[in-house]
């Protein structure tokens, strides 16, 4: 067995309505009990309007639950964001930061993902903080120069904080933006020599504990790849997307990771 405990989160997106989630969240429950997976770390991230609906459901199970995002600011005028301070009173565990869809679609800089990494760390929210290079980046063969980037923002928010955040409470997710939802999932050799680089570079950005820093792998995970792509022994666990959706298949994922 890893000795970092896995960690499988699902990124359900901007999917589901309050039906469909009361679905999903009852045969999760239903699932994951019955399962009983305690070598897995468990959590959902649904969209915003749906956190309390979240805490509801899964406050009394094992299952954590977490944001897709978090303002780079503290409560105030800042139309249409949602603070740290804000996920902590729902009881999220977890945010998710940086995600490629945000740094694509929202034009999130580096500088902006490190200012939400911060607002996580000072709320103590544990932080899945995405990173990884587009197809034209792997192509021109800047994996690692892009890589490296991304890595030293977040390091630096991370070493930087008057009260760090504990190793545990701290997740890369390396998501190749060529593998998300398009269903080519990097190989297990091409996912571990992207972690074990992602790792040496927190060491050399001074996170003396990033040996105990999880490492997941994000981008076309399905039950079918999930076990190959668990056991590099970089590979920490997966945030998952499409596959995250399906209670039956989610919980495969989960399989995989707890015999990782
Ligand atoms: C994601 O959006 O974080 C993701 C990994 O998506 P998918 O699993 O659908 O590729």
């Amino acid at each position: 067995m890893k000795a970092r405990k896995p960690l499988v989160a699902g990124n359900w997106k901007m999917n589901g309505d309050i039906v469909s989630n009361e679905h999903l969240f009852t045969a999760l429950r239903a699932s994951l009990e019955r399962a009983s997976l305690p070598q897995v770390e468990v959590a959902v991230c649904p969209p915003y309007p749906y956190l309390g609906q979240a805490a509801a459901w899964l406050g009394d199970t094992g299952i954590a639950w977490g944001a897709q995002d978090v303002s780079a600011f503290g409560n105030g005028a800042y139309t249409g964001d949602v603070s740290a301070a804000m996920l902590v009173d729902l009881g999220c565990r977890w945010s998710i930061v940086g995600h490629s869809e945000r740094r694509q679609l929202a034009g999130e800089t580096d500088d902006q993902v490190a200012a939400k990494v911060s607002m996580c760390v000072a709320h103590g929210i544990g932080v899945i903080a995405c990173l990884g290079e587009t197809l034209e980046e792997r192509e021109a063969g800047t994996t690692e120069t892009v890589l490296g980037r991304q890595v030293d923002a977040i390091a630096a928010s991370l070493v930087g904080a008057a009260q760090p955040l504990p190793a545990e409470r701290i997740v890369l997710a390396y998501e190749p933006v060529w593998a998300i939802g398009t269903g080519r999932t990097a190989s297990p050799e091409t996912a571990q020599a992207a972690h074990r680089f992602v790792r040496e570079r927190l060491v050399a950005r001074g996170l003396h504990d990033a040996a105990a820093v999880r490492i997941v792998y994000g981008g076309s995970v399905k039950a079918g790849n999930a076990a190959s792509l668990f056991a590099m022994p970089d590979v920490d666990g997966g945030l998952i997307g499409g596959a995250s959706l399906v209670a039956d298949d989610f919980l495969e994922i989960c399989r995989a990771a707890a015999v990782a």
